[in-house]
């Protein structure tokens, strides 16, 4: 069986100090341990480099949270898919719910970035998820299936998140039962847009991930991974999660 990947989305956190710091606990956890999950580190852009010359050639792999939709040029202040490819990164979060709050991200501009990633060589994290009041009304299945629809492209290679809005960085995560239910929900999507394809792809959950829950969540049938946000800063309960996947 393929293990749950864990991927560590830093958000815009992570001075040089704190990096190392970072950095180095997981590196000094792979000397010892040989088994565990595959593991992939998002760091924002102004670490990327710093990080990946610490952990190529290890076992962890290298993220960025989000690319222009362009390959280069006149675009100031963005950062391209293949600049993100030309310094290690073999993974970029796409449509993360802070940037869709944050800069007004649309379905169709995170299709475009998606692309623009898969192109590049990079695989891309999708992430979808409804907010508080749509799961209170009862509207979040629309809410992800118009998401699943308007942000994937027609050839889809990579990784899709639930990240329910109302789970980040609260401290509650989702109860596994509403989880379970929205992974199943989305695989029955993926599967009617891409066929064979769509049972393949990597479904994660992310919204308050911590070692007390993970053990439950790992045990949601079809779940693919964890994006993990907090805890992803404080190595030693990050690497708890990754233990136990
Ligand atoms: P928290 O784990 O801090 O809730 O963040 C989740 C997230 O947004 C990961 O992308």
């Amino acid at each position: 069986m393929v293990k749950p990947v864990v991927i560590g989305n830093w958000k815009m956190n992570g001075l040089t100090k704190e990096a190392d710091h970072i950095v180095s606990s997981l590196l000094a956890y792979a000397e010892k341990h040989k088994d565990f999950a595959p593991t992939v580190i998002c760091p924002p852009f102004t670490q990327l480099y710093h990080v990946q010359k610490h952990i190529k050639d290890t076992p962890y792999a290298l993220g960025a949270q989000d690319c222009h939709v362009a390959e280069k040029g006149a675009h100031t202040g963005n950062i391209s898919a293949a600049m993100l490819k030309d310094v290690g990164a073999g993974y970029v979060i796409l449509g993360h719910s802070e940037r869709r709050s944050d800069h007004k991200e649309t379905d169709q501009l995170i299709k475009e970035k998606t692309i623009a990633a898969q192109k590049a060589g990079l695989l891309p994290v999708v992430c979808i998820g409804e907010t508080k009041e749509e799961r209170e009304s009862g509207k979040y299945k629309d809410v992800i299936a118009s998401q699943i629809k308007g942000s994937l492209p027609e050839n889809f290679n990579g990784l899709v998140a639930y990240e329910p809005v109302w789970a980040i960085g609260t401290g509650v995560s989702a109860k596994n039962e509403d989880i379970a239910e929205v992974i199943h929900f989305i695989r029955e999507k993926l599967v009617a847009q891409y066929g064979e394809n769509g049972k393949k792809t990597p479904i994660l959950y992310g919204g308050s991930v911590k070692p007390s829950n993970v053990k439950d969540i790992f045990a949601i049938s079809e779940l693919g991974g964890v994006l993990v946000g907090g805890v992803s800063l404080i190595p030693e309960d990050f690497l708890q999660l990754v233990t136990i996947a």
